[in-house]
């Protein structure tokens, strides 16, 4: 069975076609400046690379040209599109409707139409995406995998912000949270490396890559999360501020003579550890620079690492403790330094590393945690995709 796996952004579009009998990716890529010029799509099968720059006017263009790939003579892996059994999207928001991945129908793309003012960056590209599939592939089933649905098991208390009630009532203002085909699927491997059933076990983990968000998972389930309403809640990122004091947002506007979109620009975009350094969003960059003695770059990862420390205790408490903490995506997967930063602060709860452990290999996951450690640390590289085709498989099969 051959799922295609597709994540669709405003201008960007990811896939993946993933062979289910040995879960393996047989063909990958990416398409860049759909709808601008220099639209390009670069392919990846075997060894192979393909890059083809062609316009492609829209979402549909752009997929066709990513099926004509896969069954492409010579870059392809399949004979034909009826060989792809189904096709897994990745959508962020489905607010409070759905706790699980669903089979796309009517109803459903009714109600991502709906979840549209929740993310109003997010929703809108997913949906043109599995419309544009719908269009090409009118037989294949579909199937829709939401970031917020793991978090759906958060209690009121985590989940309602101390506002009038009626904000959650009317306009549904809650935490949502986000990340959450990442959360779940580090938090199950954690279990099966600490040798428990998911059940018994108290496992925080940290997604820290662009968009960063820590989780705190007990039996299984998630039960707070550093993100919110939006994703731009929690702990620092490359470019989105995270938590600060919500009055600063009107004293822009009434003080600083910003208008509300150049806020939402600056929060989203030139905030976090980019607006902290004035240098850049990317954490090797950073960490290049604080060891150059630059001082902005190391406030930036002196805020980004306290902000961490501080959720991973918060998460340690109203979990009571935890069994393991998993670090994952691109800077939790790759750099050393950040892990040890952060765990230097944790002897407080028995978080001991080796430092050895932790600069081991890359890409696979790899406890890093001392013998005498109360608390086993894990770098376990995420795999949002391999999630959403597993889901895929399990849904089309019924
Ligand atoms: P997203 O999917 O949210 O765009 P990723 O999970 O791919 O982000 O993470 C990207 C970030 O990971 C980069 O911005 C970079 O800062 C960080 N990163 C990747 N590799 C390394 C590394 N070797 N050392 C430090 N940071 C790294």
């Amino acid at each position: 069975m051959n799922i295609l796996v597709i994540n669709c952004g405003s201008s960007s579009l990811k896939y993946q076609l993933i062979n289910m009998e040995n879960e393996d990716a047989v063909a990958k890529g990416l398409v860049e400046r759909i709808g601008i010029e220099g639209s390009v799509l670069t392919h990846k099968a075997n060894d192979d690379k393909f890059v083809l720059e062609v316009p492609m006017k829209d979402h549909k263009d752009a997929i066709k040209h990513v099926l004509d790939a896969i069954v492409d003579p010579n870059h392809g892996v399949l004979k034909s599109m009826e060989e792809i059994t189904a096709v897994g999207h990745r959508v962020v928001h489905a607010g409070e409707k759905y706790a699980n991945s669903v089979v796309i129908n009517d109803d459903v793309m009714k109600a991502l139409k709906d979840c549209i003012k929740l993310a109003p960056l997010h929703n809108p590209p997913n949906i043109i995406g599995i419309e544009a599939c719908r269009d090409l592939m009118p037989s294949t089933p579909m199937v829709a995998v939401f970031d917020t649905a793991f978090h759906q098991t958060l209690p009121k208390e985590a989940y309602m912000y101390a506002l009038p009630y009626e904000l959650y009532k009317d306009f549904g203002i809650r935490k949502y949270g986000f990340h959450g085909t990442s959360h779940k699927f580090v938090s199950e491997q954690a279990a099966v490396m600490l040798g428990k059933d998911a059940k018994d076990t108290k496992i925080i983990t940290c997604h820290l890559g662009n968009g960063a968000s820590i989780c705190a998972v007990k039996g299984g389930k998630s039960i707070d999360t550093s993100m919110g309403f939006t994703p731009l809640a929690g702990i620092a990122m490359g470019t989105r501020c995270g938590d600060v004091d919500p009055a600063i947002m009107t004293f822009l506007i009434t003080d600083c003579g910003m208008k509300v979109e150049e806020v939402n620009n600056l929060i989203n975009k030139k905030s976090g550890v980019l607006g902290l350094s004035g240098l850049s969003s990317d954490f090797r960059d950073l960490e290049n620079a604080a060891a150059d003695g630059n001082e902005r770059a190391q406030l930036a990862l002196d805020v980004y690492y306290y902000r961490v420390n501080q959720t991973i205790g918060a998460y340690a408490a109203i979990l009571n403790g935890a069994d393991a903490i998993v670090f994952t995506a691109g800077l939790g997967e790759n750099s050393a330094s950040c892990r040890e930063a952060i765990c230097e602060r944790l002897s407080y709860m028995g978080v001991h590393i080796d430092k050895e452990r932790n600069n081991g290999p890359r890409g696979q996951a790899m406890e890093i945690s001392a013998a005498d450690s109360k608390v086993k640390v894990f770098v376990i590289p995420t795999n949002e995709e391999l999630v959403i085709a597993r889901d895929t498989r399990e849904l089309v099969s019924k």
